[in-house]
């Protein structure tokens, strides 16, 4: 068993892990995993501490113009509810999180282009601003827009966006979306180019256990990731949403646990291998495993995103079968840093702010 420990000491100047290394520590079973995880949760431990930030989740608007063959509220589904919040809706979940010492919202919503679309999102980011006297960091993941979109947002005061890159090997990802323009690969790597020139903290992910990924394809997922020098991660299992093309084909496909233990090990060698980054532990580990979430912190994993939105809505936001609609925080309360930021360190030292 190799001492992962001398990896995270370097201090990540050039990575001395690589896929080959990454697909023997992705493929670790048993007691050896378990050595995985704990060695990583030290990394995080060590590097950037046992603190856990949370970023209050607001699940803006189910309506989406994209198709993409694993999510349950794509433009196909037939969802009876489409729905997009009230401006006083958002605000009012943006004061439950600043009231809660949250330190962080983060603003998720299906892909929509339109004008009125672009601009209620820059007056919400303004006026919570406003509302929080620029105290409450925010956070978007509102799928690829041009660069200009992202520049009005980033103007407004959103300092960090999410775009899941979902799986870096072309082929893979022109499975599991329809093949036309608005779902074009090249498009999403240009989208996360866009989002770092514009001055975001930029976090990307992917999907874990998709029909037809190969160990090596996450191993090379966890090597773009450090080749885009990203500042922030949300990965977790592919869970099947009942009704979407990609759950309806007979692609041979893990089992949950094992995409479960696969997302556990995607965490710990992410940490290792970019030590100073912010990881979150997604929902969907939760979907499978009710202390999923928890179990991702132990591997490395140091946010949270509990769900904040209005209770009437978050049925209506069916990513995935099984979408847990809460988490009790509870039992890492010690650990929460209430109203910090929480940036990632790396992203502080690229910036030359430590
Ligand atoms: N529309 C934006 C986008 O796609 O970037 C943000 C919202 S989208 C629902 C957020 C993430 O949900 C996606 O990036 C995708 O990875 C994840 N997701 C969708 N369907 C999923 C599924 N069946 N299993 C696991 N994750 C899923
Ligand atoms: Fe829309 Fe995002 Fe779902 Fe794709 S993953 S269908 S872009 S909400």
């Amino acid at each position: 068993m190799q001492n992962y420990h001398n990896f995270y000491r370097k201090n990540d100047p050039v990575s001395p892990l690589g896929v080959d290394r990454l697909v023997e520590m992705l493929s670790l079973e048993g007691a050896e995993m378990e050595l995985l995880l704990e060695e990583a949760g030290r990394c995080r431990s060590a590097v950037v501490g046992d603190g856990v930030y949370l970023r209050g989740l607001i699940e803006y608007s189910n309506i989406c113009r994209k198709d993409c063959h694993y999510c349950g509220i794509r433009r196909s589904s037939s969802i009876a509810c489409r729905y997009t919040l009230t401006e006083g809706e958002v605000l009012e979940c943006a004061r439950y999180a600043f009231e809660k010492n949250y330190g962080s919202i983060v603003i998720q919503g299906g892909e929509n282009r339109s004008e009125d679309h672009i601009s209620a999102i820059v007056r919400l980011v303004g006026k919570i601003k406003e509302l929080t006297g620029g105290r409450l960091g925010i956070t978007l993941s509102l799928g690829e827009q041009t660069g200009d979109t992202y520049r009005r947002w980033f103007e407004a005061g959103a300092h960090r966006y999410l775009l899941r890159i979902e799986t870096s090997n072309e082929r893979l990802y022109k499975s599991i979306h329809p093949c036309d323009p608005l779902h074009d690969f090249a498009s999403r790597l240009r989208a996360l180019e866009d989002l770092r020139n514009t001055g975001y903290q930029v976090g990307t992910g992917v999907m874990i256990g998709l029909p037809g990924q190969s160990m090596e394809d996450l191993a090379r997922d966890l090597m773009y990731m450090h080749d885009l020098d990203i500042d922030m991660c949300g990965m977790g299992p592919y869970v099947e949403s009942e009704g979407t093309p990609l759950a309806a084909s007979r692609l041979p496909r893990l089992p949950l646990g094992k995409r479960y233990d696969l997302s556990l090990k995607m965490v710990a060698s992410l940490r290792l291998l970019m030590p100073d980054i912010n990881i979150a532990a997604t929902t969907a580990m939760q979907a499978i495993y009710p202390e999923g979430r928890l179990h991702a912190l132990r591997a490395g994993a140091n946010v949270i995103m509990p769900n904040i939105t209005p209770g009437k809505y978050r049925e209506s936001y069916f990513l995935y079968d099984n979408k847990p609609l809460s988490f009790d925080s509870n039992i890492i309360e010690k650990n929460i840093r209430y109203g910090e930021w929480g940036d990632p360190l790396r992203f502080s030292r690229r910036s030359g702010n430590r």
